[in-house]
């Protein structure tokens, strides 16, 4: 089972190990937690300006989301379906039924049912920053680890990351492809994104599903962010996004690590 925030969260993060596990005869269950509300639409319209209409793109983005999970073989897909709230600070975070305003004893309860109903051996979220500091990561984040200590149903539980070995090269190739990625200052650190090599606990090869995953983020073209990645062709994809990235929080299998399948200790 994979929680995210937003329609297209589950192609960047875990694609790969999602199409992977579909590949194996594992069920996948896709929770998606808001309706995308905030997002670009039809022809790269920003939230707020003139144009753009919430409802329309919750519409598109629903579509894309079910393109998304035929490419990558979802077994099922679950819709928590809050308001998206926008970046921090957007007045959209206050937006009557957002996700970053519900209480997270309230949407922990609806996510617990689906982990009673689904029985998940494994399963993946963000980090306690929410990867990247958006409110609905990081209330993702909240509310499956409430589900997960409320059930206590799950073998392993692991946060998305990247390895920031690995940023640099990657910040250089978005900045090539015209991405608005800002070149970090010499005597700045490196944004609190990702992690040391020597913490990721789990490398996952998915080179060989790099092209579904390709699809699937290709499937969420009216966002902005994805066109990017869809700029470098299948290969440099493959090159750039063919390893996922995983910290294991949870573990009842001890299976040892470093580790290279979410399933690891449970086959
Ligand atoms: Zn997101």
């Amino acid at each position: 089972m994979a929680v995210h925030a937003h329609p297209d969260d589950e192609a960047t993060g875990t694609g790969g190990v999602l199409v992977k596990a579909a590949a194996e005869g594992i069920r996948t269950v896709l929770v998606t937690c808001t309706d995308g509300r905030c997002g670009d639409g039809p022809d790269g319209v920003k939230p707020g300006d003139p144009g753009h209409d919430p409802d329309k793109v919750v519409g598109l983005r629903r579509l894309e989301l079910e393109k998304s999970c035929a490419e990558l073989n979802i077994s099922h897909l679950e819709l928590l379906d809050y308001a998206d709230s926008g970046m921090m600070d957007w007045p959209t975070n206050d937006a009557p039924g957002s996700f970053w305003t519900t209480p997270v004893d309230e949407a922990a309860g609806r996510l617990t049912e689906l982990m009673r109903r689904y029985q998940p051996d494994v399963v993946v979220t963000y980090d306690e920053n929410g990867f990247y500091g958006h409110p609905d990561h990081i209330q993702a984040h909240r509310i499956t680890m409430a589900a997960v200590a409320a059930t206590n149903l799950p073998a392993k539980v692991y946060w998305t990351t990247a390895p920031r070995s690995r940023m640099a090269e990657f910040g250089e190739i978005m900045r090539e492809l015209g991405a608005d990625w800002e070149q970090p200052e010499p005597d700045q650190p490196m944004p609190e994104i990702g992690l040391p090599d020597e913490e990721i606990t789990t490398w996952v090869d998915i080179t060989e599903f790099a092209g579904q995953k390709f699809e699937a983020l290709a499937a969420h073209a009216s966002q902005n962010d994805n066109i990017f990645f869809l700029r470098m062709g299948k290969e440099m994809f493959t090159r750039v996004m063919g390893i996922e990235t995983f910290v294991r929080v949870q573990d009842r299998t001890g299976a040892p690590l470093p580790e290279h399948d979410l399933f690891a200790g449970l086959r």
